[in-house]
């Protein structure tokens, strides 16, 4: 601390030569000290390493972190980065708060039930910690908001569930520049990596695009809030080993970390980077954006009639084999719904339109979600499904083209 001599002195010292009374005061305001101290004691446990110390915390203090989802990944990680005093702390989430979420997703508590989860998430980690700056985004990240919004940070903490979005923060990622730390939990078993870090791989090396087998979601498959809380917490480490970027630290760049809790084992795998792969092998400026919402009940519907007159469109008959038998859309293909949630998904084209219908429009819908799930940007569903269709008079047009899939 520097100190200089200030010519009025309220309390003032007496110097040994007798010369001259002056007293001494810091150039830096006395709130403002006390708040340093009051961050100092703060962080004091962490300071104390001397892996961190307090250059560690300073680095800390400067650092931008955005999280995408405060779910059950986000909200651990969002816990320990504002806890250990990451300055500017950013949370993208458009969902809201529902009593099946209190189960794993420990930011919230029953009263905030119904409010969005950035916001919630913003007011509980304020109270938290109210010296950084915390900026809640009620929105889905999508391929128009993401670059802008990954601009203004300097690590992405990825807490989404879906591949659509894992490949758009990917691609975004890698576009402009910014590491970001992924994980994904299924079951027992979690994984983490740091990808686009210091030259190493991104997450298109790893998985180039959506596998073909339908990977079900957590509502699906079922997790327990403490395999989220473990790979959530470990993103959160990820991410301060990056910030603090101390010799003895290796963030998990080019390796991927797995664990299966049922018996804690655990691997870790070298990732190489992929010459071939289709985002960071390119130049940045050819990177395109991509993203396809899974967010239930966003499936686009068109009537019977709309179907009728898109000559290009793939048309899915998605019910079963005996309903399928009994009668169907002339020119449609069948891919039963029961297919695609036993995880065989066909080759479709991308570059069509794909309308998919069942007896009424439930199954439709349902089969849409997974088809959306698995990088299907261009997914419809026929409203009503085949009885709408059969009662609907309008001509149908002829197909231009069959398509085989
Ligand atoms: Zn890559």
């Amino acid at each position: 601390m520097d100190l200089v001599p200030i010519p009025y002195a309220p309390l003032p010292i007496k110097l040994r030569d007798n010369r001259q009374y002056v007293n001494y005061l810091p150039k830096q305001p006395i709130i403002s000290i006390m708040q340093d101290m009051n961050k100092k004691q703060r962080y004091e446990r962490q300071i104390v390493l001397p892996e961190i110390g307090q250059k560690g915390q300073k680095k800390i203090s400067n650092a931008s972190v955005l999280c995408i989802g405060a779910g059950g990944l986000g909200c651990p990680a969002l816990l320990y980065l504002v806890a250990a005093g990451v300055g500017h702390v950013g949370i993208v989430d458009f969902d809201t708060v529902d009593e099946t979420n209190l189960q794993r997703q420990v930011l919230f508590t029953v009263d905030q039930i119904g409010q969005n989860k950035a916001v919630a998430a913003k007011e509980r980690l304020n109270a938290l910690n109210s010296e950084i700056k915390i900026q809640a985004y009620a929105e889905e990240l999508n391929d128009k908001n993401a670059e802008d919004l990954f601009r203004q940070y300097d690590i992405i903490i990825d807490g989404t569930d879906n591949f659509s979005a894992k490949f758009l923060i990917n691609d975004v990622a890698v576009k402009i520049g910014k590491p970001f730390v992924y994980a994904s939990i299924l079951g027992f078993d979690g994984q983490v990596a740091v990808f686009n870090y210091d030259g190493g791989p991104c997450y298109r090396c790893l998985f180039p695009e959506a596998p073909k087998t339908y990977v079900p979601n957590c509502a699906e498959a079922g997790v327990i809030g403490a395999v989220a809380g473990m790979i959530g917490t470990a993103q959160a480490m990820e991410a301060l080993k990056i910030i603090v970027g101390h010799d003895s630290f290796q963030p998990l760049a080019g390796k991927l970390w797995t664990i299966d809790m049922h018996s804690m084992e655990n691997k870790l795998l070298s990732l190489p980077k992929n010459l071939d792969c289709p985002t960071c092998s390119q130049a940045k400026d050819k990177i395109t954006l991509q993203y396809s919402s899974s967010v239930c009940g966003v499936i686009p519907e068109v009537t019977p009639e709309q179907a009728k007159k898109n000559e290009g469109a793939l048309i899915i008959d998605v019910r079963e084999t005996e309903e399928w038998g009994a009668g169907h859309i002339h020119d449609a293909k069948h891919i039963a719904l029961s297919t695609l949630m036993q995880g065989t998904i066909p080759d479709l084209p991308t570059d069509c339109e794909i309308i998919l219908y069942c007896q009424k429009g439930k199954r439709g819908e349902h089969a849409a979600q997974i088809l959306k799930t698995q990088g299907y940007l261009n997914v419809n569903n026929m409203v009503g499904g085949y009885e709408a269709w059969l009662s609907d008079h309008s001509p149908p047009v002829e197909k231009k083209t069959s398509r085989n899939i």
